[in-house]
């Protein structure tokens, strides 16, 4: 038999490889800004267009390279970082495969301008597709520019394989978010289409934060400090209250590496015990500095994940440390579930969450839900809708003949008019049908009704929108306020009207009525966190991710004591609701137990 095993051309190996080193623009942009860093660069600046489909160029202020270096930095396994193998368990460097321009060159048009310092002329090389097309001397500044064109022009599928503008600049966002919290000392800038979108100076870690995330993280922040023979822990976390709905900004540092890490993640996590709500997340920048061989960043191609020689030791080093500075900060405890319930005041949210009140004790002994004026008066701040046959059906069900009906509603009324509901560990209402009885979770619950509310007034009618007497400016970080613009006329026709989009601040004239002027920042954070995580494509809507976001984001919540009112008003909106057995995330809302099912738990 003849011999079959060929050696693969090196632009097919190199084609091969990039597919594990390039996923998409955002991986470019990581591996050039990366670059820069190693070389020593103290000014970095990212240039793209189309999200980085037509142009990804890193410019830097590094150390340059040679002529004969330029030519080799595209050859695969060619590296200035490592020269033994026992280097790897001593890196400092961010790359050291030698692998990621020869993957690029592999799959675009890449063009290098570099220069060294004492050097008079520098180099210039046009790269498609690993061939070399051009290389010449150039007057050009020192350090160096690379610029990546039409990413996977030779490999269709992938190119068509790529997300919507929105969902890839936000990837390269997130890779530029990183590195550039790892890397505060170093300017970066960031343009996307000829518009600034991040201009960072050199500065301190916290400093850095507050640009990178907007100046009203800077009151968020708590710092975190330890030292000690095989580790020091650096950063900040956010202070419980301000913890997100959605993991967002988590962010591990080891030694200036960006990675993920979910065993760390619990450690802080653990460090927050008791002062989260629950399902919602801590926000954290954590910088670990540890021996450089006590890791190994060798297990992951693109480098997020690294295994540590003493990670139970870590581990509990971490919490200790990020609960003691919650404590030191006073921050805990926040939720004491021990406290006298009286104390509480229940929700409301048409009045401002800031001021607490003292709590009044009314009694209406003629209130009566079947009449008119009373539902008016019900203090949840949705109207209450006519629609209520379907849950009628559900209180009388059983009841056939005129005569069983009136009966039933006798029995009801007499019923509701002594205790129609109770509330269970304010977290359930618990309230008796003609079958049984009916447990209702009462945060799924209004989700589930702001949720019909705002698709219905997104969709179907013109939004009911409010005027605010003195418009409100909020700050945002320039990506946030890119997003929004983009979703402007869908917040729009939600009810918001803008005034004034600047680089850092957006002016909001009108707001939806179903939201209080305290809510607006939380509930835009909320929704930008939301289409971020959620977007499939572009091509989907907004209008259903947005009314679920401001559903989740106003809805109470599990903890609020709710008066009697207010217990039946959400029983009566949720059954007149066109779905009322699911939530909008698809989670059932109320269970019933019928009276035979209650009778053979006392037969059993
Ligand atoms: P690695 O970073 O793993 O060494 P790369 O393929 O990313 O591999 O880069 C290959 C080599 O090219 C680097 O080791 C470095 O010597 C050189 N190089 C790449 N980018 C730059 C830059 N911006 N400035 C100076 N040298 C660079
Ligand atoms: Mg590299």
């Amino acid at each position: 038999m003849s011999d079959i095993i060929q050696l693969l051309p090196d632009h097919v190996a190199n084609q091969i490889a990039a597919g594990e080193v390039v996923q998409r623009p955002a991986s470019v942009a990581k591996e050039l800004i990366e670059n820069a860093i190693d070389a020593g660069a103290t000014n970095i600046k990212l240039v793209l267009k189309d999200a980085g489909k037509t142009l990804i160029q890193v410019i830097d202020d590094g150390k340059g390279m040679s002529s004969t270096d330029a030519r080799m930095s595209f050859e695969r396994h060619a590296t200035s970082k490592i020269q033994k193998a026992n280097d790897l368990f001593n890196l400092s460097t961010k790359g050291f495969r030698g692998e990621a321009l020869a993957s690029i060159a592999a799959i675009a048009h890449v063009e290098l301008k570099t220069k060294q310092k004492n050097e008079e002329l520098g180099t210039s090389i046009k790269i498609e597709g690993s061939k070399i097309i051009s290389q010449d001397f150039i007057s050009t500044t020192e350090g160096t520019s690379i610029a990546v064109k039409n990413l996977f022009f030779n490999i269709p599928a992938r190119r068509n394989f790529l997300k919507s503008d929105t969902i890839e600049t936000r990837h390269i966002v997130d890779e530029f978010q990183r590195v550039s919290l790892a890397h505060p000392k170093i300017s970066f800038l960031m343009y996307h289409n000829k518009n600034e979108v991040y201009h960072l100076k050199s500065s301190n870690l916290r400093k850095r934060i507050v640009s990178v995330f907007g100046n009203k993280m800077n009151e968020k922040l708590v710092p975190i400090n330890e030292q000690t023979d095989i580790l020091s822990i650096d950063g900040f976390v956010a202070k419980p209250e301000f913890s997100k709905r959605k993991r967002g900004e988590q962010f591990f540092f080891v030694n200036d590496r960006f990675i993920k890490s979910s065993y760390l993640n619990h450690a802080v996590v653990n460090a927050f015990e008791g002062l989260l709500e629950q399902g919602s997340h801590p926000s954290y920048f954590l910088y670990l500095t540890v021996p450089a061989n006590t890791i190994d960043i060798n297990i992951h191609p693109t480098k997020t994940e690294i295994k540590f020689d003493n990670e139970k030791a870590l581990y509990a080093m971490l919490r200790a440390t990020v609960k003691h500075s919650l404590g030191q900060y006073n921050v805990a405890p926040l939720l004491d579930f021990n406290r006298d319930a009286n104390l509480d005041t229940s929700y409301h949210l048409h009045t401002n969450s800031g001021a607490t009140k003292i709590p009044k004790i009314s009694v209406d002994p003629g209130f009566n839900p079947f009449k008119e004026d009373d539902k008016k008066e019900n203090s949840l701040p949705y109207k209450i809708d006519k629609r209520t046959e379907s849950w009628e059906s559900l209180y009388t069900s059983i009841a056939s003949t005129d005569e069983e009906k009136q009966a039933e509603l006798f029995h009801n009324q007499q019923e509701i008019q002594r205790q129609k509901t109770f509330q269970i560990q304010r977290k359930y209402i618990l309230s008796s049908i003609k079958s049984g009885v009916v447990l209702i979770n009462q945060s799924l619950a209004h989700q589930r009704i702001l949720y019909e509310n705002f698709l219905e007034s997104i969709t179907v009618k013109e939004a009911n929108s409010q005027q605010l007497l003195f418009p409100v400016k909020i700050s945002f970080s320039s990506s946030e306020i890119e997003m929004i613009y983009t979703i402007k006329t869908e917040l729009e026709s939600a009810g918001f009207s803008f005034d004034e989009f600047t680089k850092d601040t957006i002016t909001i004239k009108g707001i939806p009525v179903s939201v209080t002027e305290s809510k607006i920042t939380i509930i835009l954070e909320q929704l930008l966190n939301d289409i971020n995580l959620e977007v499939p494509d572009a091509s989907f809507s907004h209008f259903d991710i947005m009314a679920k976001s401001f559903a989740k984001t106003l809805s109470i919540k599990t903890g609020a004591l709710l008066s009697e009112k207010e217990q039946e008003g959400l029983v009566n909106d949720l059954f007149s609701c066109k779905e009322p057995s699911t939530s909008p995330f698809g989670k059932p809302i109320f269970k019933t137990l019928t009276l035979t099912q209650i009778d053979t738990l006392f037969n059993s």
